[in-house]
């Protein structure tokens, strides 16, 4: 199968990677042509625009960091739609706006081209491995008929509903983890300030009550201090909650934790954290605080590993 694949980032790079390790013709843009690289060492082919993507490809799988980059692939200037024959079909694997692929997915079907989102979570090891989930909105039989696909990506395709179903759960799975970031942060911070030593403090929250459903096994990814390195950006993070919380607004949901959360990502934007992992605006209730905690990683996995 000849398959396109935009936006070989963090994660589109390992997606196309495993389409390629499938046995499938990959085709591949990025407005970064340098990251292309690895791409054409494995056998795949550039391509100089979506559109000549779409007029090669029967599927085409973009992995776009937000909203105004996938409009613009989809419709822009030598964009998806120019190219795309009917017949054909377009995974949009990013986190975008619901309302946005909605209305792609009009836009597209009047030309007779199938448009499903398929938002991914697992992160970039979940990409490079093959391993991420995918929540998948649109045409149930179309999300069936390229079940392969979706295999050499994830271990977890799920059909979830009509189109832009999949970007409701995905924009619901990751807002949760800011609003928790925030709520265990001012918790964490409170029993250190009590005077519990820090990893001995986690130690005991992960055996609690609520400890034990594994929602304070989170912390450990704020432990070790280690924020240079973004697998998810705080840009992205800050993205999905904007695109979270909208979507409360357009539906008229209260999101009064999560707009706190919101608060605390656009803070760290202030700071120039947008490159950053995500985890970096945890620091800000650390310094509110006056602590300072980091611990080696040996040192957070032998208490994950603690019974
Ligand atoms: P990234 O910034 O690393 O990659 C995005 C890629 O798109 C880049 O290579 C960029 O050059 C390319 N790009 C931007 N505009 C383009 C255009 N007009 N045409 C062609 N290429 C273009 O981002 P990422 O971390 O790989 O995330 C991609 C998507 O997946 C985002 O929507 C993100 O929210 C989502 N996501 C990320 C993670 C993660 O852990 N990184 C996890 C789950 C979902």
């Amino acid at each position: 199968m000849k398959v396109g694949v935009i936006g070989l980032g963090n994660m589109g790079g390992g997606i196309a990677l495993n389409l390629r390790k499938a046995g499938n013709e990959v085709v591949v843009n990025d407005v970064r042509r340098q990251v292309a690289e690895d791409h054409l060492t494995a056998g795949s082919v550039w391509a100089d625009s979506p559109r000549e993507i779409g007029e090669q490809c029967d599927v085409v799988f973009t992995s776009l960091p937000g909203p105004p980059e996938v409009e613009a692939v989809a419709t822009g200037q030598d964009g998806l739609f120019s190219g795309m024959k009917a017949g054909s079909t377009w995974f949009d694997l990013s986190t975008n706006s619901p309302t946005l692929i909605r209305r792609l997915h009009d836009e597209f079907a009047a030309k007779g081209i199938k448009v499903l989102d398929a938002p991914v979570s697992g992160g970039t090891r979940g990409a490079r491995d093959g391993t991420l989930a995918i929540w998948v909105g649109g045409d149930e039989a179309e999300f069936n008929k390229h079940m392969d696909l979706l295999l050499a990506m994830g271990n977890a395709p799920k059909y979830i509903g009509p189109i832009g179903a999949g970007t409701v759960a995905k924009l619901s799975h990751n807002v949760m983890t800011y609003m928790l970031q925030t709520a265990l942060m001012e918790c964490f911070t409170l029993g250190v300030k009590g005077g519990v030593e820090p990893l001995a403090l986690w130690d005991a929250l992960r055996h609690g009550a609520i400890g034990r459903t594994r929602t304070f096994d989170l912390i450990g990814m704020y432990l070790r201090g280690e924020f240079d390195v973004g697998g998810f950006t705080l840009k992205l993070a800050h993205k999905d909650v904007m695109l979270a919380t909208e979507l409360g607004r357009e539906l008229d949901v209260p999101m009064r934790v999560a707009n706190l959360a919101l608060a605390e990502l656009t803070e760290g934007m202030a700071r120039g954290w947008a490159a950053k992992d995500s985890w970096v605006t945890a620091l800000l209730q650390e310094e509110r605080t006056g602590l300072d905690f980091h611990y080696s990683a040996e040192a957070v996995q032998e208490v994950r590993e603690r019974p």
